[in-house]
């Protein structure tokens, strides 16, 4: 699969959109962004000294138009986790983000 389908990234954005992400670039300043094909996963060790991921945080990756900054959104946050996904080895995926 070389791209999502429509639907399916039409999908992601009205979910960031009804979570209030309406603002500019956070380091240019621009307005227009681009969903980034293809999930980010971003490994979790609870030590540095850990040999393999513990948990694993998928997230989906938006880059600013002009200057490519990356942002990402976890996948939990914008309610994509399914109850019936197969978890990733270890503890598996990472679920809400803690509350500051
Ligand atoms: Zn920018």
């Amino acid at each position: 699969m070389d791209a999502w389908p429509e639907e399916f990234r039409a999908d992601i954005v009205k979910r960031l959109q009804e979570r209030g992400m309406n603002r500019p670039c956070g380091r240019c300043g621009h307005e227009k962004f681009t969903l980034v094909d293809g999930y980010a996963v971003f490994a979790l060790a609870m030590i540095l000294e850990a040999e393999h991921a513990e948990r694993l945080l998928p997230s989906v990756c938006i880059a600013c138009a002009r200057c490519g900054y990356l942002t990402f959104h976890a996948l939990a946050a914008l309610g994509m986790l399914s109850e019936n996904q197969p978890l990733p080895p270890g503890d598996g995926a990472a679920g809400e983000p803690p509350q500051l």
